[in-house]
């Protein structure tokens, strides 16, 4: 409409930047009532211990399917949920799905012996925000089968001490999702300590090219995680070449679409079934 008013390329530009913030105002009111009306779920990717190809963990994973627009991506509607303080029924929605999910597979396959990952945001941390560990322990699971991710610059470390410090004395871990993809990953680390490293999947992208240190970028970050006695999980594992580069490096636990993309619960319980069967 603006470019047939003829007044060029800024005023298209204005109506797009327009358009984009009603989307935006529209989404954030449907996302407060995405819950609700049931239009959320969770997928669970599996975490993949590398030499043996075992199934150790997964990583549950929040879904939203709009009425109108058909699934609208975690990376979009998550800050969404950010900015709006929905994150907190909704992040505690799927800290209890997945902990009663783990609770169901441990029963049935317990020789699997299983743990499962929960990304939180930070907002979910601090003061007076719900308590994740009361959702934990209502879910009948061991708290330390339970790995928190988290990603968030948590700069405000004395607001969410409180809440974090319950959860690591009941034995929940604590990995740092994304490592090293910002400035101040080893500061971060001095701050708030953690059990596990994901190895960003920019850097497992990397590995092969010669270019961009992949292979050495990924070591040195193994050699923080094994220096700190941490875990350290490879992210984003796409081809077999990644693959076989990771093991060489001795990385021990991974996940990517080479592996396995994320899985309804029926996917994931055949997957286990598989697994209890080949063995
Ligand atoms: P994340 O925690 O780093 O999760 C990994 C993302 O990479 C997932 O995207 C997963 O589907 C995708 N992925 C897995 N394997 C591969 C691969 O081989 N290649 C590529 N290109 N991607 C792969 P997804 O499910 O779209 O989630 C995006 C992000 O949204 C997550 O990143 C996480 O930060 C956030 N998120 C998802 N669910 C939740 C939630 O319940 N709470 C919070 N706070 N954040 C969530
Ligand atoms: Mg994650
Ligand atoms: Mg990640
Ligand atoms: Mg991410």
């Amino acid at each position: 409409a603006a470019k047939a008013r003829g007044t060029g390329r800024l005023e298209v530009f204005d109506d797009e930047a327009s358009h984009r913030s009603i989307d935006r105002l529209d989404l954030r009111s449907d996302l407060s009532e995405a819950l609700d009306r049931g239009q959320l779920s969770v997928v669970y990717q599996p975490m993949v211990e590398l030499k043996s190809n075992t199934i150790r963990s997964f990583e549950a994973l929040a879904r939203w399917r709009h009425p109108e627009r058909g699934n609208v991506p975690p990376d979009e509607f998550i800050p969404l949920a950010e900015e709006t303080g929905a994150i907190v029924p909704i992040g505690a929605w799927v800290l209890d799905q997945a902990c009663r999910q783990l609770a169901a597979w441990q029963r049935e396959f317990p020789e699997a012996r299983l743990t499962m990952g929960v990304n939180i945001s930070a907002v979910q941390l601090e003061r007076g925000h719900g308590d994740l560990l009361d959702v934990i322990r209502s879910a009948g699971v061991n708290p330390s089968d339970i790995w928190l991710e988290v990603t968030e610059h948590m700069d405000t470390a004395e607001d969410i001490s409180s809440q974090v410090s319950a959860l690591r004395e009941a034995g929940v871990h604590f990995a740092l999702d994304d490592f090293g993809m910002s400035y101040s990953s080893l500061a971060y680390l001095q701050r708030f300590p953690v059990e596990g490293l994901k190895i960003d999947r920019a850097f497992v992208a990397a590995m092969n090219e010669d270019q961009n240190n992949g292979r050495g970028i990924v070591r040195a970050i193994m050699a923080v995680a094994d220096s700190l006695s941490m875990k350290a999980f490879a992210e984003g594992i796409e081809t077999q070449a990644q693959l076989d580069a990771l093991l060489d490096l001795g990385c021990g636990f991974g996940q990517g679409y080479l592996l396995s993309p994320p899985l309804s619960v029926e996917r994931s319980t055949d997957a286990l079934r598989a697994q209890r069967d080949r063995s």
